[in-house]
């Protein structure tokens, strides 16, 4: 079961609306029924019941233009289908957050049949956090030596008091545990201070809702929202590099909580001055906390945590054994992603389940030929140069030297994009081995390979029969 991170705010204020919940899906339906799909979607579905009290339903509002408009046109129907619920309602109130425009308010003097009430306050505003995933709590990650500075700092974030470093920067390779950490810490605040306000998202999320506070023009929601959290995450924030205005509010958004002396907790795949397309200021501004980052798991790190997922699994199908050896040999044959080595933990775990056999080697070998394969063979830069060399009939030299010919150029950028695709080679040692290259430059070239993969067929192709021979 997931718990959305919504649910829990939303009951925390107030439990009637648990209880109303229900009933006001119900008239939404009803409402539904009468006005039709796309009113329904337009108009009824942003706003929210917010009381039933002495026979007055509240709601809220994102904008007062929509209040209006919603009580004036579909205000008889939510009538009915309260009626319909033997819900006796005399009249409909329309709650705003009072965070629009003033200049605004001059067209809306002359609607006065309207109910409005303003300045909710703060603690009412409902955080629009992502779900959180349940098992991404602190007792479930194992803690080895390639992520003990990561796990302390979270914990110490988590702990609250102080705030001593802002923010928290946590940077790594894919799959090694930066979105279980920053959950953990969400879950373990929460834990201890249910009224916490703690805002988990990823800028991606981040992105959206800013983008549609500016379509909405409800600027000044979105801030106030953002700017009335205790403690702000922000996962996978490389997503909003060259994403001009999005990093221009982040970076306000940022300062404001930094000033207010509030915790924010920020993810990335690189460093802070290794994002390509982030501004300065802010790189400087995320460089002046704590940053630590995440690396890639060790052998001992790998076991520790297949040994604990084993349990759980185990706990899960009670009729599958597991023969000795193997959760070694898995650690040992498996790339760094933790993300990889449970997948395929839960793989192994429903095969032998289903043919009712014990994990042996060989089920080893036969269900997880696949992952054991691609992670089987260490391909290095070398072999990567001569067999795109090869294959665009190149010298080898040619690919590491300054030429920008075309013929060169795309042929060196697919080398580049296979090295850090199949190599654990980081961005500024492929620069380096290709003729000493910025990894600017390797950055681009990976993002202008994808690029391509997705719009020019023959390239993709190329890329892929490369992929192939090198992992052969
Ligand atoms: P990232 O955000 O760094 O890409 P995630 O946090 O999503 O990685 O981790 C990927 C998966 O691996 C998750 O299911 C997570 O629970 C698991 N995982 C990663 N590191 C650990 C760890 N140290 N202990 C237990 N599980 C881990
Ligand atoms: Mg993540």
């Amino acid at each position: 079961m997931e718990v959305s991170w919504i649910a829990l705010e939303k009951t925390r204020i107030g439990e009637f609306r648990v209880m109303e919940n229900d009933r006001w899906l119900k008239v939404k339906e009803f409402v539904k029924e009468n006005v039709g799909e796309s009113a329904h979607a337009n108009w009824i579905q942003p706003i929210e019941l917010k009381e039933i009290k002495n026979s007055v339903a509240k709601f809220l509002v994102p904008t007062r233009f929509i209040g209006t408009w919603v009580h004036r046109n579909y205000g008889d129907y939510i009538l009915q289908g309260f009626k319909a619920q033997n819900v006796k309602i005399d009249r409909l109130e329309f709650v705003t957050l009072n965070l629009e425009n003033k200049n605004n308010s001059k067209n809306q003097k002359n609607i006065k049949s309207d109910t409005y009430k303003e300045n909710l306050e703060e603690k009412d505003l409902i955080l629009p956090s992502s779900p959180l995933d349940e098992r991404f709590t602190f007792d479930r990650f194992v803690v080895g030596k390639p992520n003990e500075l990561a796990h302390a700092a979270a914990k110490r974030v988590s702990d609250g008091g102080k705030v001593t470093f802002n923010p928290l920067f946590l940077y790594g390779g894919v799959g090694l545990g930066k979105t279980h950490l920053m959950h953990s810490i969400a879950w373990s605040i929460k834990q201890k201070n249910n009224k916490a306000r703690v805002l988990y998202l990823s800028a991606e999320q981040f992105m959206y809702r800013f983008v549609q506070a500016l379509r909405f023009k409800d600027m000044h929601a979105f801030k106030k929202l953002f700017r009335s959290v205790d403690v702000l995450m922000v996962d996978d924030v490389q997503f909003i590099a060259g994403k001009d205005s999005t990093q221009d509010e982040f970076f306000h958004t940022f300062n404001a909580l930094c000033e207010q002396g509030k915790q924010i907790v920020i993810s990335a795949d690189r460093a802070p001055g290794e994002i390509d397309g982030l501004e300065e200021r802010i790189k400087s501004r995320l460089a002046w906390g704590l940053v630590v980052d995440v690396h890639p798991t060790d052998y001992e790190l790998r076991l520790g945590i297949l040994q604990a997922k084993a349990e759980i699994q185990m706990e899960l199908n009670k009729d599958v054994k597991i023969g000795e050896g193997i959760l070694e040999y898995l650690a040992h044959r498996i790339s760094s992603n933790v993300r990889v080595l449970e997948g395929a933990l839960t793989r192994l775990f429903a095969f032998a389940s289903l043919v009712g056999k014990e994990i042996s080697i060989d089920l080893v070998q036969e269900c997880l030929s696949d992952i054991l394969r691609t992670s089987e063979r260490k391909v290095t830069i070398e072999e990567i140069i001569r067999k795109v060399s090869d294959h665009y009939n190149l010298r080898m030299s040619d690919l590491v030297s300054a030429r920008r010919a075309r013929s060169v150029a795309r042929p060196r950028q697919i080398a580049m994009f296979l090295s850090k695709n199949l190599t654990s080679k980081s961005l500024p040692e492929i620069g380096r081995r290709f003729g000493g290259r910025d990894h600017t430059t390797v950055i681009h070239a990976i993002r202008k390979i994808e690029e391509l993969k997705m719009t020019d067929v023959q390239i993709a192709d190329e890329v892929e029969i490369l992929r192939r021979t090198l992992e052969a």
